[in-house]
């Protein structure tokens, strides 16, 4: 029996996790579920999972969570704030964590299921562009294991040579060909793009997620925060990683050998898929997903991305050839335009201008220590903030 904690139970990816989960009763034990303030979606999660811990990272929630929780007489105990998270990760009696906070906010957490040396399920890719270097070396010296969640990158673990691990250099490999589906306006044209509202780019054509991420797939920002993701999780250089659109989201990646062999690995657009994979591995098991019927699917189509539409991709290109800062600027930005966006205040285009401006301003150099790169974080997200106050100024006397 392995103990779980699912850090974003409440999300996306936690509830295809908890769905998979429920598929294979006797093998997993949900021993601590995490969400940010929605506390009754994570009392209905306790009732059902009796995990040992709940966290809500938001106090008030909590103490109504725990309040709940003692008059149903449920055994589970409350934590909350940054403190709670980390524990849920480093839980005595978790062996595997999901971690599946969205953004920046999951870093702490998901670096504390690497350092107790967890099997960590990666699907917070955020946690990677911004700490990287940090990461990795965390994950080695304590003989964490880790196994990629977003499907891209599970697709290339799983078509990776025998015996690869995360972070190593794989022999053989030429390149990894990262397909895109290209996002709701992969053939919009740009004047139609400047008046796309937040809903229109939430409702991508092949994937249902949360809203941060498919936001960054209208933009293409996914993409490139998935390179960025992709150098560390496989040791490559930037040329190595190549964007492929695939508009049909069923070739979920491709590898590339050095004797001209390309390995893929296709399924449903479904993530229960990557999480299955990655909780039975090495072994596999059944995930609820629909088997392929690749006479449906017809046809299989493949084009290059096109930079000059999708500005978001380029400015993570030049971010992940900058490094350090400029990667960190580039997803706190990102982070905050987006937000802006969701909320109504500023358009489509401007978040990649508010990305460029940030990055602009980055100031060279590589902060590898926990505390370097949350300053530099916090430091790049008061600049976003500050520029889109001024464009959200600009579009109401517009
Ligand atoms: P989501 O918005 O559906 O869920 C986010 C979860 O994180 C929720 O449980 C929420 O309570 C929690 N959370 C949000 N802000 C928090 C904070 N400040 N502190 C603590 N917890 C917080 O997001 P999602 O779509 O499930 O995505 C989660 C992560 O997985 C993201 O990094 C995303 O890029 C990655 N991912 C998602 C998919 C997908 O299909 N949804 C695919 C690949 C990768
Ligand atoms: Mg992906």
């Amino acid at each position: 029996m392995k103990g779980i904690t699912v850090l974003g139970a409440t999300g996306s990816i936690g509830l295809n996790t908890l769905d998979v989960v429920a598929r294979h009763g006797g093998r997993f034990r949900v021993v601590a579920l995490t969400a940010n303030t929605r506390w009754e979606r994570l009392l209905e999660q306790c009732r059902r999972w009796r995990p040992e811990l709940a966290v809500l990272r938001e106090p008030g929630g909590a103490a109504r969570l725990e309040e709940a929780l003692r008059r149903e007489g449920l055994p589970t105990r409350v934590a909350t704030g940054e403190a709670g998270l980390v524990e849920a990760a480093a839980h005595p009696e978790a062996h595997y964590v999901m971690a599946a906070i969205v953004g920046g906010a999951g870093l702490q957490a998901t670096l504390a299921a690497a350092r107790a040396g967890k099997r960590v399920l990666l699907a917070n890719k955020e946690a990677l562009v911004m700490a990287g270097a940090l990461f990795m070396d965390t994950v080695r010296d304590a003989g964490a294991e880790l196994l990629p969640i977003d499907s891209e990158h599970n697709a290339i673990f799983q078509c990776m040579p025998e015996g690869f691990r995360a972070g190593e250099r794989p022999a053989g490999v030429e390149q990894v060909l990262l397909t895109a589906s290209g996002g709701p306006f992969r053939t919009l044209s740009p004047e139609a793009m400047a008046r796309v509202t937040p809903d229109q780019a939430c409702a991508h054509p092949n994937w249902d997620m949360g809203r941060k991420i498919s936001v960054d797939s209208a933009t293409m920002m996914n993409k490139g925060l998935e390179i960025i993701e992709a150098r560390w999780l496989f040791g490559l250089s930037l040329e190595q990683v190549q964007v492929v659109v695939h508009p049909q989201s069923v070739v979920h990646s491709l590898v590339q050998y050095t004797d001209g062999s390309v390995l893929a690995q296709l399924g449903q657009p479904d993530m229960r898929t990557p999480i299955a994979h990655a909780l039975a591995w090495p072994e596999r098991m059944p995930s609820g997903v629909a088997p392929l019927d690749l006479f449906r699917v017809g046809r299989l189509e493949f084009e290059p991305p096109d930079p000059e539409r999708f500005p978001c991709l380029r400015l993570a290109v030049e971010a992940a050839r900058r490094g350090g800062n400029a990667t960190i600027g580039l997803n706190a930005a990102n982070e905050v335009a987006v937000a802006e966006f969701l909320a109504g205040r500023i358009p489509f285009p401007a978040i990649p201008a508010i990305i460029e401006e940030v990055m602009a301003q980055a100031p060279a150099g590589d902060p590898r220590t926990l505390d370097e790169i949350l300053a530099a974080d916090a430091r790049a997200r008061s600049e976003a903030a500050a520029r889109a106050a001024i464009m959200a100024e600009q579009r109401n006397h517009a």
